[in-house]
Formats: C-alpha cells, structure tokens, sequence
C-alpha cells in the first residue's frame, strides 16, 4: 500500500510515520528530511535551498519532484511507501498521481492530522531530533525515554526552522497551499480524519485501524 500522511507542520506526520513504517514495514518519504540532508551534506542543491527550507516557504516542485520520482521508480519501494510532508500543494499532487500512474502505482489511504495553530505553536517550540537516529521528540509531551542507548540529550538537536514565527509561516503556507491537496483526495475517497491531539498512542491506534483494512 500507498499511504499520505497529511496535516500542518507539526502535526505529528513524522512520528506517527516512524511507527506506522516499522509496523507495517513501509518507506517513510519525507521530502523535509530529503532537503534537511542536502542541507546538512551542503551539497549545491543543499546550499541553494538552506534559505528557503528556514524561512518557512516552499522548496520548488522541479527540485521536490525529481526528488521523489527517484524513490517511487525503486523496485524495492514499491507499493511501500508513506508520504510525509508531499504532496504540498496541487501541482505536486498531480505529479505524484502521473508518477505513480508511470510506475503501476496509486494511493490507497490519505491519512489527515488536524490540529489548531496554538497547539502547533507548542509542539513546535518543544519538538527535538535525535541526530544519531532521527527520532523526533518534544520536550513537553514526548521526551526520551531516561533509558534509551541511542538519544541521550546532547545528541538532540533542534531545527532550525522550529521557532513560533516561522511556525507560523509554515502553518500559513499549508493553508494556502497544501488544504487544496485535501479537495483532490476527497473527490477520491482516500481521505480519513484523525483527531491530531489526541495523544500519541490513540492517534496511532485510530491510523492501525485504516491501515489494517486496506492490509486485509
Ligand atoms: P517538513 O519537514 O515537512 O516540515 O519540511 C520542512 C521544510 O522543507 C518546509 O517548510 C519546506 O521549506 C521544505 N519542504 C518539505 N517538503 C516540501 C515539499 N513537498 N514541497 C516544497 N517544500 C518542501
């Protein structure tokens, strides 16, 4: 199976995926982690769009596009693949459904987190990385575990486009331009609505559920 995993920044997309790729033995393609490894590699590509990744806005669709269509065309990904953070707005949703269409492949499920702008605003300024591992925590709702071997606290990093004000320029790009991406999928019937502040466990409850039947 296919799978979206759709929602504003800081909705819980990237830990919800984390579980869901284990259990079900699923991809997870994140473009932001995507463009956070050029950037961290400062490679051209990675210095081109450093700007642009920590000021909130969009990464052009030529660069995100030839980005995925490099993981979709990969034997080994086929039909395991979930999209975290794309498509992101309505020429990429319809350069995902042409790419899929070229590789034997469709969405089966989009996943939708909703969550308000006030709750975002905190996962945000709370919301850590395991730089050994990339497993993302909050200092509030979702340290580390005290016992963990691998993401012990100097190995936690912050990024740097999670402060309150690009939050919520990020929030405001998602309404303009990603919600459109919804209407696409609702006229397909792949769209199913989670309660995002729920906690972590129900969320991913309530996800195991759609992903069970679609498993069969
Ligand atoms: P994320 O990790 O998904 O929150 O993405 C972090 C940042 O990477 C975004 O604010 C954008 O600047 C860029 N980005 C990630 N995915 C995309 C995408 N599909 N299209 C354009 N820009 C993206």
């Amino acid at each position: 199976m296919n799978v979206i995993i759709f929602g504003p920044p800081g909705a819980g997309k990237g830990t919800q995926s984390e579980f869901i790729e284990k259990k079900y033995n699923l991809f997870k393609l994140s473009t932001g982690d995507l463009l956070r490894e050029e950037i961290k590699k400062k490679t051209p590509l990675g210095i081109k769009i450093k700007s642009i990744v920590n000021s909130g806005s969009l990464v052009s669709d030529q660069i995100i596009n030839s980005l995925i269509e490099n993981i979709i065309s990969n034997e080994d990904y086929k039909n395991r693949i979930i999209f975290d953070g794309y498509p992101r707005n309505l020429a990429q949703t319809e350069n995902l459904n042409k790419t899929l269409l070229k590789y034997n492949q469709k969405i089966d499920l989009v996943i939708r987190l909703k969550v308000t702008l006030d709750v975002i605003k905190q996962r945000i300024t709370g919301r850590t990385v395991c730089s050994r591992c990339g497993s993302t925590y909050n200092d509030f709702f979702n340290p580390p575990k005290a016992n963990s071997t691998c993401c012990q606290k100097e190995f936690l990093k912050k990024r740097e486009d999670d402060n309150v004000d690009i939050a919520i320029k990020r929030f405001e790009t998602y309404e303009e331009s990603t919600e459109p991406v919804l209407g696409y999928y609702n006229k397909m019937d792949l769209v199913k609505d989670i309660n995002g502040e729920a906690s972590i466990d129900d969320i991913y409850s309530e996800i195991s559920v759609y992903l069970n039947v679609i498993e069969g």
